[in-house]
């Protein structure tokens, strides 16, 4: 059999990770599964609507769209959002990323790039250096960047029109934003995970594309596993996919992706390693909390942010975890799922 377990040494599942990774991309590219339309852009109905009427509106006017700021965790379609949007407006979508904008150069390098209605979509938004961001903050409101020419005394600021573009800014931690900077956005969304039944819909919509044969409940056994994320959802079926192929099988059905995610060691819920361990901690330690973030990620070894930006949404989402006021708790369906009884006090809560 060539399919072996995925976990890592640490316990973790790669294939449960929600950032895209080298291996998203090498077979098939991952933009060749991107939705190319608001249309075809399946789930985040409100937030759909909400873009639909803005792009109606300012293609009306003639104008640009706002400047707008997504945030939620990886994975959710953000950059597929972003290249959406460029293509409702006929206009150029260009991607870039807060950290690889160290120096002032490089963001006015792309500014004055752009086309009038361009969109400009800086993914990790909240990692903007300092510098780069005070640029960005003209450049947003007025469309004008101010640029120093020559050295020492002989420096001069000068002022450069831009033409009209639309920033989107993307992050999963729009609390590290600072105000001046999100101030400057006219939309600001949410992206929440998906429900199983729209992870189905998008699971069948790849498999179509990837032209294999997947009945209804098969795409609903993967999409259980794929912690409100398409980018996981897509990469499992890719895996049930080499499974099947092996199996010389030609219709995945539930039966069939069962077998393959419990031999890629994917859990029933999705959880990978981390999420497994916090809640162990949490009910063995600290007989299910409250327990601190930092105390967690000391236990865990995890970073104390990846935990509140990745691991807990999801957990929350689920009905596994709980933050209080004291700290976090592991909630009944999480001592269950792993195996054990909730205490007497919490029960009530199932
Ligand atoms: P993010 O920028 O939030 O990390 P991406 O936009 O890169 O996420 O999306 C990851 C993958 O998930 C994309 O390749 C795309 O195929 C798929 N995807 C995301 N959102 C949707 C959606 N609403 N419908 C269908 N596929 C989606």
């Amino acid at each position: 059999m060539a399919i072996v377990s995925s976990q890592d040494e640490g316990g973790r599942n790669p294939l449960l990770k929600p950032q895209a990774t080298p291996q998203d991309t090498p077979v098939l590219p991952e933009d060749s599964l991107r939705p190319r339309s608001l249309e075809e852009y399946l789930g985040q109905t409100e937030l759909k609507q909400i873009l639909s009427i803005a792009v109606g509106a300012a293609k009306v006017r003639g104008e640009p769209l706002d400047h707008l700021l997504l945030y939620g965790p990886p994975g959710l379609g953000k950059t597929t959002l972003a290249l959406i949007l460029a293509q409702e407006m006929g206009r150029q979508c260009h991607i870039t990323s807060g950290p690889s904008l160290e120096r002032p150069r490089d963001i006015v390098g792309l500014l004055v790039n752009l086309e009038p209605g361009d969109i400009l979509f800086v993914d990790e938004i909240h990692r903007l250096p300092r510098v780069t961001e005070e640029t960005l903050y003209a450049a947003m409101e007025d469309f004008r960047l101010d640029v120093t020419v020559g050295k020492g005394t002989t420096a001069r600021t000068r002022s450069l029109t831009l033409p009209k573009f639309t920033l989107v800014g993307a992050t999963t931690r729009v609390g590290a934003l600072s105000s001046p900077l999100r101030d400057r956005f006219g939309l600001v969304q949410k992206l929440r995970f998906y429900t199983v039944a729209e992870l189905a819909q998008i699971i069948t919509r790849t498999a179509q594309l990837l032209n294999m044969q997947i009945t209804a409940l098969g795409a609903e056994t993967i999409a259980q596993r794929s912690r409100g994320t398409p980018r996981i959802a897509n990469r499992l079926l890719k895996r049930v996919r080499d499974y099947a192929q092996i199996q010389n099988v030609e219709i995945i059905t539930p039966e069939l992706a069962g077998t393959a995610l419990e031999l890629l060691a994917v859990d029933p819920q999705g959880l990978d390693g981390v999420d497994r361990t916090l809640l162990t901690v949490l009910i063995e330690q600290f007989q299910g909390g409250p327990a601190g973030l930092d105390t967690l990620a000391a236990m865990t070894g995890e970073d104390p942010q990846t935990i509140e930006d990745v691991y807990e949404p999801y957990l929350m989402q689920i009905g596994y975890l709980q933050r209080t006021p004291r700290g976090r708790m592991a909630l009944p369906p999480a001592w269950v799922h792993l195996g054990r009884t909730p205490p007497a006090q919490q029960l009530p809560l199932l």
